[in-house]
């Protein structure tokens, strides 16, 4: 059960209905309280100096890699603090030591984070770049990865939950048919991370890319781990070596190696106490609270006459976020009467995935409701009372 009480760490939800928080999800009290805590009473940057305070946030962001490890449980590889998910995906693809001949595979469904990566390396490397289209609920026929990964296939790179469907992508399944041709997988994590309990050694992936400002932490925040930390990293400069001569370097090993220049300290340390938020919580109570209210919403949507619900229904393997379209209206229009006449802030358009709105058919998008663990009931009924009223308009 989640607790009623922990509205009041959000105080923004005594004034608006929020229902985008796949985009990006609100931060609690006590998250902002811990960046305030840094600024105030041990600010100091990190992994240099030897003074008390250099100490103090030194540690506390060592700590910080230390709790978002395990909330992953990631017993080994790496695990290194980016800017976001889309940084880190970006860190893999320029970061792999492509070779001629090498393939990718990924599918439809992905957020263009997870795809224009791939689509330079086969525009300026020459890279097989194989894409595999989901049903029109988003479902993915394992099928066709058992015919798309071949041991030419380097990396398959895909999300775990669709950000405009909703529906859990079978990645275990997936990771299988990886091991058995030698390819690597990254998995987004950017949807599931946040709302389902993950764990990098079952999924069996071996990059996993997530962001810290969907999962109650702060913007400018996201995560990068990686079973075997081979990559060349993307930057270079201070923080991320042990020795340097003018005639040559040698990069530190463990995450310094990945985060050069200085931190985003105040940040990790917001995520590192979100992390202990959703672990006090319970991953299994965020999952089951979220379910049993997008339950409700797709029920009640789908019982406006003229409203259209995308994705699994009630019964799939889904996380809480439901698109729809109302008639022929514009999901902007929508997504701005819900707004100005309910205070339900959701999010419209094409969610950065314009190629699964083509492969739909519905270039303009949909409106998108996305859930967390502070949504309640009251929440998905005004947002389906408001959108019949909307549709007995439109
Ligand atoms: N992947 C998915 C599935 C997403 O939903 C998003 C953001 O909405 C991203 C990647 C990109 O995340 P970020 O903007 O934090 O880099």
């Amino acid at each position: 059960m989640i607790p009623t009480e922990i509205r009041a760490d959000f105080p923004i939800l005594s004034e608006i209905c929020y229902l985008d928080s796949a985009a990006t999800s609100l931060s609690p009290e006590p998250v902002l309280a811990a960046m305030l805590e840094f600024e105030h009473v041990y600010r100091a940057n990190v992994g240099r100096g030897v003074h008390r305070l250099a100490q103090v946030a030194s540690q506390k962001y060592w700590d910080a890699h230390q709790k978002a490890r395990r909330f992953i449980g990631a017993e080994g590889g790496e695990l290194v603090f980016t800017r976001n998910t889309t940084e880190a995906i970006n860190m893999i693809a320029w970061g792999l030591p492509w070779q001629n001949g090498d393939g990718i595979v990924t599918t439809l469904l992905e957020h263009h984070s997870n795809l224009l990566p791939w689509m330079r390396l086969r525009d300026q490397k020459g890279i097989d770049l194989q894409l595999i289209a989901p049903a029109a609920d988003g479902a993915l026929d394992l099928a066709d990865f058992e015919r798309a990964i071949t041991p030419d296939t380097r990396l398959v790179a895909i999300t775990h939950a669709s950000n405009v469907l909703g529906n859990l992508v079978p990645v275990r399944e997936i990771a299988r048919i990886c091991r058995d041709q030698g390819a690597l997988l990254l998995v987004d994590g950017a949807q599931s991370v946040p709302h389902i309990p993950v764990n990098v050694e079952r999924l069996g992936c071996d990059f996993l890319c997530f962001s810290g400002h969907k999962m109650l932490g702060p913007t400018g925040t996201g995560l990068l781990w990686m079973r075997r930390p081979e990559i060349e990293p993307l930057l270079l400069g201070g923080g991320a070596v042990d020795q340097v001569s003018t005639s040559g370097y040698t990069l530190a090993s463990g995450y310094t190696r990945f985060e050069a220049g200085t931190p985003n300290i105040a940040g990790a340390i917001g995520l590192s106490r979100a992390v202990e938020y959703l672990e006090a919580l319970g991953m299994e109570d965020v999952k089951r609270h979220e379910q049993a209210l997008t339950r409700r919403m797709l029920e009640g949507l789908a019982g406006i006459p003229g409203v259209r619900v995308l994705g699994p229904g009630p019964a799939g393997d889904r996380i809480g976020v439901v698109s729809f379209t109302v008639g022929d209206m514009h999901p902007h229009e929508v997504a701005t009467i819900l707004d100005e006449e309910a205070d339900i802030m959701v999010r419209s358009g094409h969610h950065c995935c314009m190629p699964l709105m083509t492969h739909l058919g519905i270039p303009d998008g949909t409106v998108r409701a996305s859930l967390h663990c502070y949504n309640n009931a009251d929440d998905v009924d005004r947002l389906i009372e408001t959108v019949g009223k909307i549709a007995g308009g439109a």
